[in-house]
């Protein structure tokens, strides 16, 4: 039985390859700072190991006890805001998390194969459809951090060991960070169609477009590429790009409201949520994965907005039950 160890599993990528690994017949460990993760509930039969990837010795404590044949780097601070607030910390976390299990590999383990976690950030304001290939230029310390990390699988890669990367685009679904912005709409219209019409949503950059494809769907691309014979970057993403506003007002149309009444509601709030470096347009080329892997994405932008919004929809529907039937 093959061991796999997943850094951040209690994120919304972790859990979800956690479920898929466990299905496919692995043996699966995983990182975590603390027990209480919301998206650990469902993950029956998964080691988790209390450790952080900023702390040496608690990834190596962990290493030694697992020996794993594959590690996925997934644990990252991942909202780009965050990274203007708290560089170093984005730096320790992004570049540090990988040099140290990197390093870690080297010298116990060599034939451990290990997934990066890289990020269509790296690209920064490019045009048309991005491959591999495209230059990266990033335009805020996440996205450095995310491309220093990608540039030091390539020089461990020529060192000998299987460093494979995934440059995903924006991956969303039901357990999505709420900071986030697909999510935060989600929610946010979920509230709207369960009867608080009337609370603005409040958002920046509406015209930002992104390459949304669905986080479950993207977690079956890391596992293909670690299946390959020798490690290579693979851009991952669907090949078409959607404004914010688009995601909105889809959001709104599946969730039975009428977008010329609810947007009245929607604000922009440039103080809070313009960004420094934003960027305008992602859209993923990922024809080298479609040919490599044999990888498609299997949702579409209507399906993910839906799945998204009747998820959250239903979770008050549900709290609501909870609390109705609670005799006070
Ligand atoms: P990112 O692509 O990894 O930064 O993912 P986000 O979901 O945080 O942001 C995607 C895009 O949505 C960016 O271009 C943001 O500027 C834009 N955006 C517009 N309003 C908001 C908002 O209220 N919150 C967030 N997080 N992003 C927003």
């Amino acid at each position: 039985m093959k061991r796999a160890l997943i850094t951040g599993i209690g994120g919304q990528d972790g859990s979800f390859l956690a479920e898929h690994l466990m299905k496919l017949g692995y043996e699966v460990h995983g990182i975590a700072r603390g027990l209480v993760y919301e998206n650990l509930k469902a993950l029956v039969g998964v080691t988790i190991h209390v450790a952080d990837v900023r702390d040496r010795v608690s990834l190596e404590n962990v290493f030694r006890k697992v020996w794993p044949d594959e590690v996925y780097n997934l644990a990252g601070q991942v909202f780009v805001p965050t990274s203007w607030s708290l560089p170093e910390d984005t730096f320790d976390i992004n570049v540090g998390g990988l040099t140290r299990m990197l390093t870690i590999i080297e010298s116990l383990k060599r034939d451990t194969k290990i997934y990066q976690a890289s990020s269509s950030e790296m690209f920064g304001n490019q045009h048309g459809a991005l491959s591999e290939e495209s230059p990266m230029v990033p335009t805020s310390p996440y996205g450095v951090s995310k491309y220093a990390a990608h540039l030091l699988c390539e020089v461990y890669r020529r060192r000998g060991l299987f460093v494979t990367a995934g440059i995903l685009f924006n991956h969303e679904g039901t357990r999505r960070g709420t900071h986030m912005v697909t999510r935060k709409i989600s929610k946010h219209v979920a509230a709207w169609a369960t009867g608080h019409t009337r609370i603005p949503l409040e958002l920046g950059n509406m015209n930002a477009r992104r390459d949304w494809g669905n986080a479950a769907d993207y977690v079956e691309a890391m596992h293909l590429m670690m299946c390959q014979s020798s490690p290579d970057d693979y851009v991952i993403g669907t090949g078409e790009s959607h404004t914010v506003k688009e995601f909105l007002v889809e959001a709104v149309k599946v969730a039975g409201l009428d977008w010329e009444e609810q947007k009245k509601y929607v604000k922009t709030e440039s103080k809070t949520f313009a960004r420094t470096g934003e960027i305008w347009n992602l859209t993923a080329d990922y024809n080298k994965a479609k040919v490599i892997l044999g990888w498609e994405p299997k949702t579409t932008f209507k399906e993910l907005v839906a799945l998204m919004v009747a998820h959250d929809i239903s979770e008050i529907r549900e709290r609501e039950r909870i609390y109705s039937t609670v005799s006070v």
